[in-house]
C-alpha cells in the first residue's frame, strides 16, 4: 500500500505547467520544476515601508535558503529586450501579459515590466489571501530590472520610474478588473517628475489621476448607489465650475495639486484612512487589490456569463509607465487590425492626444477616427500600420491593440485577439482563407456556431423606418456600434432593465456610458444606448459580445438619472423613462417610437425568398461557410417541426430529415379539438373508435403535408405524449360549451375531468401508457402516418415514415405498440397496393429505458433522446418548477456549470446517453440514433452528440445552421492536424 503523505504546505499547479521559457536569443528552455516549498507571508505595511535598498536586503536574506533549492518562478519579465513568456502561456500569465511577452518577443516598442502568474492568484485564495514567501523577493529584483533599463528608480525623488499595475485574466474580461496608472508618486517623487518633464502641468495631472484610481481600485471610495456621483469626479467639476472651465485640459498645475490635496482630504474624510505616500506600500496595495478583484461582484457576474472557471485566476502586470497625457505630440488610442463590425480589411480605431489610458475606452471624451492620426502625425500612422500587418500575420487574426504615443514615439500597450459581431466573424474567417493566412478548417473553427444568430438578426421594416423619418421621428445619431434593429422602452438603469424583462417588457437600456455592473441588464435589454464613448468603449465591446444591438456615443443626449428623463440637445423633446424608441445598431440612428423589424438577408434569401442570392453578400459568405461545414461533419442535422412551413423553412436552413414531429400540436389546430375532446371524454371503446374516426383524415392531411415538404427526407412521427388532461376545458363556461356540443350533462364533463386530475401529470398517465390502454388511439395514428405516406408515394414523391413511440421505459411496452404499428402497416399497404420503408423506434427519455437499452434495441429499430424528459427524470427536476432553484444553482453555487435544459449534463444524463447507445448497439449494430431534446440545437451538447457516435442530431429549424457548424467543429477537433487552432 502507498504510504499516504499529507503536507500543509502550499502546492502550486505549477509542476504541471509545461513551462516554455523562451528567452531573448529565442532558444526553448524547460523551466525547472517547482518543489511545493513555499510558505505563506502577508505583506505587512510595515515592512512594506522599508527604504527600498534596505527592503530588497532583508527579503534577499529571507530567502536565501530556498533560492538555492530551486525556488517556485512567479514572475516572468517582459520588454526592453527581454522575453520570459509567449502567447502560448496564457493559463499562467493571462492574456495581457502572455501578450505583451510575445510583443516584445517579436520586437516591438513594449514599455519593460513583469507579470506575476496567476498561480500567485491561487495561491492567495487558498491561503487566506497571503504571498508565497519568495514572492517579495522575486518582485523586488524584477522592478531592479526595469529601474535598470528605463533609467530610473522606484521611488526615487530626481529620477522616479512609475508604473502601472494592470490585471490580466486567462480569457479577456473586458473591464472587468481595475488598472492603475501612474504608481510611485508621492509629494517627493513628483517633484522628480516636474524636473525630468520640465512640466508641473503633467506631473499633477498623472497625481490627480492616481490618486483617484488608487482611491477607486485599491482603496474603495466610489459611489454607494446608482444615482450618486463618482466622489473624485465631483471634485473634479467643483474645481472646474470654481475655474470657469469645462475641460480638465484648462485646469492649471496649480488647480491640479489642490485636487491632489482635496482627493487625498476626501479618502482620510470619508474612508479615515490615510493615502499611502510610500510608493512600495502603493505597489503592494495595487497588486492585492488586483488579485482581490478576481472575487468582486462584477467579475465574478461576468465569469457565470461566459462559463470562466473560478480556478482560473488572474495575473498581475506591473509595467513601466508611458505617457500619452505629456502635451500635443503625445496620445493613446485603440485599434482593430480590421472592422469589428463589418469585418471589412482596414485598419479601425481611434484616438485621442494629450490624454491617458483609459481616456479613450471611458467614453469621457469622444476620440477621434484612427484616420485622422494619418494626417496628425504621418510617420506613428505608418509605424501602426506595419504593426498592424505584423501582429495579422504573426497571430494569423484580427487583433484589438492599445498604443500611447509618448512626444512623439510609438508604445505597444495591448494587443488580443479581437471580438467581433458574427458576421464580420464570417466575412474575416473568408477573407483571410483567401489571402493564405488560414486554411478553411480553420475558418470552420474560427467562428462560434451562436455567432450565426447574428447573420439571422432582423432589421427595421424598410417602410416603417421611412416613414418615421417623414414624421421627423428620426432625433439623434450615434455610433452604430452593435448591428441589428431593437425596438422597446426605455429604462436608465440596469436594475430596472432585468425588472421590466422579469415583467415581459422589451427594454432598451439607456446610459452615459456602461460598466461592468451593468452587463446583466445589458444581457437582457433588446438594445443599448449610450450618450458617450466610442466603438470601443465598454458598452460597444460587450453589446458585440452578446449580440447586442448598441448605438454608443450618442453625444446629443443628456441624460439625467435623477429625474429619470433625457433630453436631445438641440431639441425640446424630453424623453421620460417607459417611453418607446427604436434604434438601428447598423446605422447608429435612434428614433422615436416603436418600429417594426424584418428578417435578416439570410432569412430573406432562404425563408422569404424575397431575395435574390447574387444580391446578397452576406448570404453568400454564409453559404460558402456552411457548405465547408456539411463537407467535414459526420453527424446529420435533423429538425423538430410539426407543420409543413416549419419543414420548409428547416430544409432552407439545410436540415436533412425530421428528427421530432409531436403530434399533439395538431390536435389543437382548426376542427380538431372537439373530436379530441369527444375521444377524451368517451367512456367506451365504441365511442372513443367514433371520435379517433372523425380525427382520421384530420391527422392524415396534416401528414400528407410533412411528408410532401420533406420530399422524402426521414420523418420521425411521435405518437401522442401528454397527458390527456391537457386537452380538456378547465373553466366551467368552456365545460358547458362543451356538454352542449356533445350533447351530454355538463356534470359529466366536470367529472370526466375530475377523473383524469393527476398530482403529478408529467409521470402520470402519459406517453406509451396512452397507447397501451387505449391501443385504439395508435392504432388510428399508425393508420394516419400510413395513408398519408402511402398517398403521397402514390403521387409521385417518396417517403419514408419513422414511428417513434415515446415514455418508453420497459422493453414490453414497446412490443405491445411497435405490434399495432406494424400491423396497420401491413395492413394499409395491402389496402393500398403500396410498399413502403418504414421504421419503429422510441424515444429514450426514461431513465429505465437508457439502463434496459439492449432488451429495446431487441424491438427497437432506432433511438432517440428526449433529453428534456431524460434530464427531468435522471436529476429529479421539474422544468417547469426548476428557475427557483436552477438559477441560483448555477449562477451561485455553481453546482451545474450550465442550466442543463439548455447545455446536456454531460457527467450525469451523458452517462446514461452513452450506455444506451453502447448496450443499443451491442444488440444491434445498425441502430440509428440520434437526439431531439433542445439540446440539440446547443454547440457544446452537439459536440458531445458527436463523441459519442449518434447519427445525427435535431432542432428548432433557426438552430440548424448553428448544429451543421457545430457538428463540423466536432469532426474537424477529432483529428486534430498540423495547423489546427486553440
Ligand atoms: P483594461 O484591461 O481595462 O483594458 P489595461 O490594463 O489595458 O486595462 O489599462 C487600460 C489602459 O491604461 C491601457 O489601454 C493603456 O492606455 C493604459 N496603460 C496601462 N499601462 C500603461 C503604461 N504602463 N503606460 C501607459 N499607459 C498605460
Ligand atoms: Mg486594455
Ligand atoms: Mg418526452
Amino acid at each position: 500500500m502507498k504510504k499516504k503523505t499529507t503536507t500543509r504546505q502550499s502546492r502550486t499547479s505549477s509542476a504541471a505547467t509545461a513551462r516554455a521559457v523562451r528567452t531573448k536569443m529565442g532558444k526553448t528552455t524547460a523551466a525547472k520544476p517547482t518543489t511545493a516549498k513555499a510558505k505563506t507571508v502577508t505583506v505587512p505595511p510595515r515592512r512594506a515601508g522599508l527604504k527600498p535598498a534596505a527592503k530588497r536586503v532583508a527579503a534577499a536574506r529571507a530567502t536565501a535558503k530556498p533560492a538555492r533549492t530551486a525556488a517556485a518562478k512567479f514572475v516572468y519579465a517582459f520588454g526592453g529586450g527581454t522575453a520570459e513568456g509567449n502567447a502560448g502561456l496564457k493559463s499562467l500569465l493571462g492574456g495581457k501579459g502572455a501578450n505583451l511577452a510575445e510583443m516584445a518577443g517579436l520586437g516591438l516598442p513594449v514599455p519593460p515590466g513583469f507579470t506575476i502568474s496567476t498561480e500567485v492568484c491561487t495561491h492567495f485564495y487558498a491561503h487566506g489571501r497571503r504571498y508565497p514567501t519568495t514572492l517579495l523577493a522575486e518582485v523586488d529584483r524584477h522592478l531592479a530590472r526595469v529601474e535598470h533599463v528605463v533609467g530610473r528608480r522606484f521611488g526615487d525623488a530626481t529620477r522616479p520610474l512609475l508604473v502601472s499595475v494592470r490585471s490580466g485574466a486567462r480569457a479577456s474580461m473586458p473591464g472587468m478588473m481595475d488598472t492603475v496608472l501612474n504608481l510611485g508618486l508621492n509629494d517627493a517623487t513628483v517633484q522628480g517628475v516636474i524636473a525630468l518633464s520640465g512640466d508641473a502641468r503633467f506631473a499633477y495631472d498623472c497625481y490627480r489621476r492616481f490618486v483617484a484610481m488608487y482611491g477607486d481600485v485599491v482603496l474603495g471610495l466610489k459611489p454607494q448607489s446608482k444615482t450618486e456621483i463618482d466622489p473624485f469626479e465631483l471634485i473634479l467639476e467643483r474645481k472646474k465650475h470654481a475655474r470657469g472651465v469645462t475641460l480638465d485640459t484648462e485646469l492649471t498645475a496649480d488647480d491640479l495639486r489642490e485636487l491632489v490635496g482635496e482627493f487625498k482630504a476626501a479618502i482620510r474624510d470619508r474612508l479615515g484612512v490615510e493615502f499611502p505616500e510610500d510608493p512600495r506600500q502603493q505597489l503592494w496595495g495595487a497588486v492585492g487589490a488586483v488579485f482581490g478583484s478576481w472575487m468582486n461582484d462584477r467579475a465574478i457576474a461576468y465569469r457565470k456569463m461566459n462559463s470562466i472557471p473560478e480556478t482560473w485566476g488572474t495575473a498581475v502586470n506591473v509595467q513601466s509607465m508611458v505617457f500619452g497625457n505629456l502635451g500635443d505630440d503625445s496620445g493613446t488610442g485603440v485599434a482593430f487590425t480590421r472592422d469589428p463590425a463589418t469585418g471589412a480589411n482596414v485598419f479601425y480605431g481611434e484616438f485621442l492626444m494629450n490624454a491617458q489610458g483609459e481616456d479613450v475606452v471611458a467614453g469621457t471624451r469622444t476620440p477621434l477616427h484612427i484616420a485622422q492620426l494619418e494626417r496628425e502625425n504621418p510617420r506613428i500612422y505608418q509605424q501602426l500600420l506595419k504593426i498592424r500587418r505584423t501582429l495579422e500575420r504573426h497571430y494569423r487574426d484580427v487583433m484589438d491593440i492599445e498604443f500611447t504615443i509618448e512626444k512623439g514615439r510609438l508604445y505597444m500597450l495591448q494587443c488580443r485577439v479581437g471580438k467581433r459581431t458574427g458576421a464580420a466573424a464570417i466575412r474575416i474567417a473568408l477573407e483571410m482563407v483567401k489571402e493564405r493566412l488560414i486554411t478553411s478548417r480553420e475558418a470552420l473553427l474560427r467562428v462560434e456556431p451562436d455567432q450565426l444568430n447574428h447573420l439571422l438578426r432582423p432589421t427595421f421594416l424598410a417602410t416603417q423606418k421611412e416613414a418615421a423619418v417623414r414624421e421627423n421621428r428620426l432625433v439623434t445619431r450615434g455610433l452604430n456600434a452593435g448591428p441589428g434593429a431593437a425596438t422597446g422602452r426605455i429604462v436608465f438603469h440596469a436594475e430596472d432593465a432585468e425588472a421590466a424583462v422579469a415583467r415581459g417588457e422589451a427594454v432598451i437600456l439607456v446610459r452615459i456610458e456602461t460598466s461592468p455592473e451593468d452587463i446583466r441588464g445589458m444581457a437582457v435589454a433588446e438594445g443599448i444606448l449610450t450618450a458617450r464613448g466610442g466603438m470601443t468603449s465598454h458598452a460597444a465591446l460587450v453589446a458585440r459580445q452578446m449580440g447586442k444591438v448598441c448605438v454608443a456615443g450618442c453625444e446629443p443626449l443628456q441624460i439625467d438619472y435623477s429625474s429619470g428623463e433625457m433630453r436631445v440637445a438641440g431639441s425640446d423633446l424630453v424623453l421620460k423613462e417607459g417611453d418607446a424608441i427604436s434604434i438601428d445598431g447598423t446605422s447608429g440612428e435612434v428614433f422615436l417610437g416603436h418600429i417594426d423589424t424584418e428578417p435578416s438577408e439570410v432569412v430573406r434569401v432562404l425563408i422569404d425568398r424575397s431575395l435574390a442570392p447574387d444580391a446578397a453578400p452576406v448570404y453568400q459568405q454564409y453559404a460558402q461557410l456552411m457548405q465547408w461545414a456539411d463537407r467535414a461533419r459526420r453527424l446529420q442535422v435533423r429538425t423538430n417541426a410539426d407543420q409543413p412551413d416549419q419543414c420548409a423553412n428547416a430544409i432552407a436552413f439545410g436540415a436533412e430529415g425530421v428528427g421530432l414531429c409531436r403530434t399533439e400540436h395538431m390536435f389543437f389546430g382548426e376542427g380538431k379539438i372537439g373530436p379530441m375532446r369527444e375521444m377524451i371524454l368517451a367512456e367506451t371503446v365504441a365511442q372513443r373508435r367514433l371520435a379517433l374516426a372523425k380525427l382520421l383524415p384530420l391527422q392524415r392531411a396534416d401528414f400528407e403535408g410533412i411528408f410532401r415538404a420533406m420530399g422524402g427526407r426521414p420523418v420521425t412521427i411521435r405518437t401522442i405524449d401528454p397527458p390527456l388532461h391537457e386537452f380538456l376545458p378547465h373553466e366551467a363556461a368552456d365545460q358547458q360549451v362543451l356538454a352542449e356540443q356533445m350533447g351530454i350533462p355538463a356534470q359529466r364533463v366536470r367529472d370526466r375531468v375530475a377523473a383524469l386530475h393527476e398530482f403529478n401529470p408529467m409521470l402520470g398517465f402519459r406517453g406509451c401508457r396512452l397507447g397501451i390502454v387505449y391501443p385504439e388511439i395508435t392504432e388510428m395514428q399508425a393508420r394516419a402516418i400510413f395513408e398519408a405516406a402511402a398517398s403521397v408515394i402514390q403521387s409521385g414523391t417518396p417517403a419514408e415514415p419513422e414511428v417513434m413511440i415515446p415514455l418508453v421505459g420497459h422493453v414490453k411496452e414497446l412490443q405491445l405498440q411497435a405490434a399495432i404499428v406494424r400491423r396497420v402497416a401491413a395492413e394499409v399497404m395491402a389496402e393500398r397496393g403500396v410498399a413502403m420503408k418504414y421504421a419503429v423506434g422510441t424515444m429514450i427519455e426514461v431513465p429505465r429505458g437508457a439502463v434496459t437499452a439492449d432488451a429495446i434495441a431487441g424491438v427497437a429499430e432506432f433511438f432517440s433522446f428526449g433529453t428534456n424528459d431524460l434530464t427531468q427524470m435522471a436529476l429529479g427536476v421539474s422544468r417547469d418548477d426548476a428557475a427557483r432553484f436552477l438559477i441560483p444553482y448555477v449562477r451561485d453555487f455553481e453546482i451545474y456549470e450550465r442550466d442543463p435544459f439548455e447545455s446536456l449534463d454531460q457527467d450525469g444524463v451523458g452517462v446514461l446517453i452513452r450506455m444506451a447507445v453502447d448496450k443499443g448497439r451491442g444488440v444491434r449494430p445498425k441502430l440509428k440514433v440520434g437526439i431531439c431534446g433542445e439540446h440539440g440545437g446547443d454547440p457544446d451538447s452537439v459536440r458531445f452528440c458527436h463523441s459519442v457516435g449518434l447519427d445525427y442530431v435535431s432542432c428548432s429549424p433557426f438552430r440548424v445552421p448553428i448544429a451543421r457548424l457545430a457538428a463540423a467543429q466536432a469532426a474537424l477537433s477529432d483529428n486534430k492536424g498540423p495547423g489546427a487552432t486553440e
